[in-house]
């Protein structure tokens, strides 16, 4: 998770920056930060929070500059620290360097040790931290050169900016997990995690930065290198990104997030069509599958739970503690609407169990006749290592329970989970460039388990 914007040859850059990080608050609510080039040198704000309880006008002003990157948190290595809110900030060689990374490395810990071991000061818990420290080893071969040799290092998931004084350099690993798109502004560039940004900022898509690819952006304009000689790796772009993170009016890895999704609730339906009073989803992130499911069933669509919109989305707050109560003050059901009816509940994922538990519960004290719960991916069973908070295997509940076993903690009618195939179908021509281990535990490279004892537990 988190997010990311750059922009590069606009006046007030920091500005656009901060509207950019605004339609992206969804990937990343624990910090955010800008850096801008002011024509000297870089210059950096950042801090725990939202975007607009980080940043003002007052403080915008004081990052001047055509030049700038930004990036929202949610941590998923490093605690919640304002040490570890990005853009992560160094002086090298007489040179200001910025860096904002989106994915998680998986190699980060065997790195740090050798980087240590050689020498080098660690700041923070981060592992774009590691990012940094490589880029800066090789610094006086070059920054093409330097970035490349760091590529090389790095295994895992980044999508990242990366700002050294007036030169903005985006590059992304050869998996592709993250998204990262590029595009045209008032004869300036642009780049954003998710194209939600560029909507709103009036920028024009070009196109993804490829996986594998570093893409220079200076007085020159955008030139591109690609630093892997081999064949690409086979593309594994993270499709939980369009199961529930990204935002369905965005485009990532070039499809549109809302098409997908509906997708997945018209494969709901082909494999498990139910009849029932109305199709209801928990919103937001099962809204676009039950309307994928209410089209092709025919039955009405309708919100039997009414959402908060002032709360944010409640898997954020890091602590069980909140994490509850964040749930009973998120979503209501509307009672009268509700009651003595057979209802059909769709949500885009069950991961520890517990929210929907919750969510269930107060369905079935709303007076549910029946409830049939509909899940738009199959069972969650292993552990994210590429920038999704899942936890631990221990704590998804389809690690260590099946289907049967969940409904009846669940205590519902029905529990359906789309099928494999099911989602591969719904991605279209993408089936054969995703990530699916969160599903099936093959992962796409080979991950430093050493330090992670759950998933030998699990394999
Ligand atoms: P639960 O019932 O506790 O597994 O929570 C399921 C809800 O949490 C679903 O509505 C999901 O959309 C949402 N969710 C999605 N991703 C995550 C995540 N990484 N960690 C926790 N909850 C998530």
């Amino acid at each position: 998770m988190c997010g990311l914007v750059g922009i590069y040859g606009v006046p007030e850059a920091s500005k656009y920056i901060y509207f950019g990080l605004y339609s992206l608050q969804h990937r990343g609510q624990e910090g955010a930060g800008i850096a801008c080039f002011d024509g000297k040198k870089i210059r950096e704000y950042k801090n725990l929070g939202l975007v607009s309880e980080v940043f003002n006008e007052k403080i915008l002003q004081e990052l001047p500059g055509e030049i700038a990157i930004g990036h929202v948190r949610y941590s998923t290595t490093g605690s919640s620290t304002l040490q570890n809110v990005q853009p992560f900030c160094v002086t090298f060689a007489r040179k200001t360097l910025a860096l904002a990374h989106n994915g998680n490395l998986v190699n980060a810990h065997t790195l740090r040790c050798e980087l240590e071991e050689e020498g080098h000061i660690f700041q923070t818990t981060m592992d774009s931290e590691v990012i940094m420290h490589l880029v800066v080893k090789y610094l006086r071969e070059g920054l093409v050169t330097a970035i490349s040799k760091a590529m090389q290092r790095i295994k895992g998931a980044y999508s990242v900016l990366l700002l050294c004084d007036n030169v903005l350099v985006a590059f992304r690993d050869p998996w592709g997990f993250r998204p990262l798109a590029l595009g045209m502004i008032n004869g300036g560039y642009a780049l954003a995690s998710e194209t939600c940004a560029f909507d709103l900022l009036g920028v024009e898509y070009l196109r993804d930065v490829a996986p594998g690819e570093i893409l220079v952006i200076d007085e020159n304009g955008p030139k591109s290198y690609f630093p892997f000689e081999k064949e690409p790796q086979p593309l594994a772009h993270c499709i939980f990104e369009f199961i529930y993170f990204a935002r369905p009016d965005s485009l990532i890895f070039q499809k549109n997030v809302y098409t997908v999704r509906k997708n997945l609730g018209f494969n709901l339906y082909k494999e498990c069509p139910l009849s029932g009073a109305f199709i209801m989803p928990f919103p937001d992130s099962g809204t676009y599958a039950a309307l994928g499911y209410a089209q092709a069933s025919g039955l009405p669509l309708e919100f039997g739970v009414i959402r908060n919109h002032y709360i944010g989305r409640t898997f954020i707050q890091p602590s069980e503690k909140l994490r509850d109560l964040s749930v009973k003050m998120k979503l209501n059901p509307v009672k009268d609407f509700i009651r003595g009816k057979e209802v059909i509940v769709i949500d885009d994922s069950l991961v520890r169990g517990t929210t929907s538990k919750n969510r269930i519960k107060s369905i079935k004290l709303a007076g549910a006749k029946k409830i049939h719960f509909l899940i738009s991916c199959p069972p969650l069973r292993y552990p994210c290592f590429f920038g999704i908070d899942f936890p631990q295997a221990k704590e998804l509940i389809a690690a260590k329970h099946s289907v049967e076993e969940i409904r009846k903690f669940l205590d519902i009618d029905t529990l359906y989970y789309l099928s494999l195939e099911g989602l591969l179908d719904s991605v279209g021509d993408l089936r054969d460039k995703v990530c699916l281990a969160c599903f099936t535990g093959n992962y796409p490279l080979e991950v430093d388990f050493s330090f992670r004892k759950d998933i030998t537990e699990i394999k």
